[in-house]
């Protein structure tokens, strides 16, 4: 089995990419906030394309809100450090929050318009801690490519944004949805549910897949799909919902019509706990209308 390395510090990493570099590995990355599962591990299966593969661990606090979950999510280094080393990394940078936030610390990377919907808008200053964190982590990292995954798919269409407007020369992949066995999509939140919020929490894959069915046999008013969407979830009396929105997966701007790639979002509670998911379907309405 090859060697792993955890470290802490930006120095360290420093070090060990420069090192790389001058051998001239490529570098695959994999940002999470740890309490890793199937969905973390997929993204790292995917960086193994790359010589060597980073991966960070932080649960970076400037992204949570003052009544959100920082104190309370769920970590545990060890266990991560074992699902790291089964995926095939070769280095974990897992950073206190004082290593990467100096007391004094000012900077911050924001962005208007693709951050204004979805969980921008019910998470206010949540991507601007997301843009700042990985901006951080990609400087200090310098990735060839950097994997996210569609799960976050807001967060995927940000980071995508942020590279490019920012000229940084990180790839961004976008790697696919692992869910369990009965559609629940992965989330290292999904260990606070007790066993009713769990059976409960299926609500949302099962109704965001009759979302798609009803875009699939060709119905082209997304209105319509996402009042059918929000009326199965209403269903179920654990859940509430946030938001169910029909955006374009690449601008993350509200569309009415099934027209481009649709990203067919939802946040929704279950309990105390708030859970997303979505699925993306891509429609050409000229075809459409062609073939009526
Ligand atoms: P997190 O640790 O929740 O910040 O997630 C770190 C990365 O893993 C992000 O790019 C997520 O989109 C991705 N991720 C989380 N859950 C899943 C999943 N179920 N399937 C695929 N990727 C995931």
């Amino acid at each position: 089995m090859k060697k792993m390395k955890i470290v802490k510090t930006i120095n360290e990493v420093r070090e060990i990419i420069k090192d790389w570099k001058k051998q001239g590995l490529s570098i695959g990355f994999v940002p999470t906030m740890g309490y890793l599962h199937e969905g973390h591990q997929s993204l790292i299966h995917a960086a193994g394309e790359n010589d060597k593969v980073v991966v960070s661990i932080f649960v970076n606090p400037i992204q949570f809100g003052p009544n959100e979950d920082f104190a309370s999510y769920p970590r545990d280094i060890d266990r991560d450090t074992e699902k790291c080393r089964e995926a095939g990394a070769d280095l974990i940078f897992a950073p206190e929050a004082s290593e990467m936030y100096e007391p004094d610390f000012c900077t911050f990377v924001d962005m208007n318009g693709p951050t204004d919907e979805l969980c921008g808008k019910s998470r206010p200053g949540h991507f601007r801690g997301v843009c700042t964190v990985v901006s951080k982590l990609f400087n200090i990292v310098t990735p060839d490519k950097a994997y996210f995954g569609q799960k976050d798919a807001q967060q995927l269409a940000v980071i995508r944004i942020m590279t490019r407007d920012l000229s940084i020369g990180t790839e961004i992949v976008g790697c696919p949805i692992i869910r369990e066995e009965d559609g629940l999509a992965k989330s290292s939140r999904n260990t606070y549910l007790n066993p009713n919020e769990r059976k409960a929490a299926l609500v949302i894959s099962r109704s965001l897949n009759e979302g798609r069915k009803i875009i699939e046999s060709g119905e082209i008013d997304l209105n319509k799909v996402i009042v059918k969407v929000k009326s199965l979830i209403e269903k179920e009396p654990l859940a509430k919902i946030d938001y169910v929105k029909a955006v374009n997966a690449d601008s993350i701007k509200p569309i009415d019509k099934a027209d481009g790639r649709i990203l067919v979002a939802a946040a929704v509670y279950i309990g105390k706990t708030r859970l997303i998911d979505n699925f993306i379907i891509e429609r050409n309405a000229a075809d459409d209308s062609n073939n009526a």
